[in-house]
């Protein structure tokens, strides 16, 4: 079976090298090499084809063609990694990632501005809703005759951060309304597709992300994986 050649033996050899010259021991080399073996079988086979591709992979139609990378980051929990807790003596417990996986999902123009919509559809109604909350502060306070009582004053503030609950919920509501219509032609989440998709099924999960619309940052090349470990 093809490996992704991110973890190629060439690549593979180099940073053994590498830590040898560092003196790293055999035995956590070996340790290292392990744990290589375990991630890497967990990554699908036609992992590396997904940056190499020319279309887009969150099109959810006719794929169109790629324009740059979004970029997220994947952790799963094998290999087993243990840490040990500061006054637990020699109690080890389980640790949550055993392995971390950037990847760079090919994107075109069209999905990369329809994320960026999604997250300006948050962005304004938050923020519309605070300048109005802050608006409707400072108005109560100018307003000629109004006398301000500790009673008004509370009301006032509680209406105001009613106002913002208020704003929160609304951008919340009309992204993920937003994300609803448009689902049939754009992957909002991640796992919709394919390759991540049987990612999630072997275990990996998105590292600091629970959102249904996967929070991405985007570029318009890779970065070279591995390249830190070249001379
Ligand atoms: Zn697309």
């Amino acid at each position: 079976m093809d490996r992704p050649n991110l973890v190629s033996g060439t690549h593979r050899e180099r940073i053994v090298t590498k830590m040898r010259q560092d003196g790293v021991s055999e035995a956590e080399i070996t340790e290292m090499l392990d744990s290589w073996e375990i991630t890497q079988n967990l990554i699908p086979a036609d992992f590396d084809k997904m940056r190499e591709s020319k279309t887009c992979y969150f099109c959810a139609e006719s794929p169109q063609e790629k324009d740059g990378f979004a970029h997220t980051i994947l952790a799963h929990k094998e290999p087993t990694a243990y840490k040990q807790l500061l006054g637990f003596g020699k109690a080890r417990f389980q640790a949550e990632i055993g392995s971390l996986l950037p990847v760079y999902i090919p994107i075109c123009k069209h999905c990369r501005s329809e994320f960026r919509k999604v997250q300006w559809i948050r962005s304004l109604i938050t923020a519309g809703s605070m300048v109005l909350a802050i608006a409707a502060i400072v108005i109560t306070h100018l307003l000629p005759g109004l006398e301000l009582t500790t009673k008004t004053q509370l009301g006032i503030y509680a209406g105001a951060a009613a106002l913002v609950v208020f704003g929160l919920s609304a951008s919340a509501f009309t992204a993920s309304r937003y994300v609803k219509v448009n689902s049939n032609k754009v992957h909002f989440n991640v796992f919709d597709i394919d390759l991540m998709h049987r990612m999630q099924e072997n275990g990996w999960f998105l590292f600091q992300d629970n959102s249904s619309t996967s929070m991405l940052s985007f570029s318009s090349q890779t970065d070279d994986f591995g390249k830190v470990f070249e001379d």
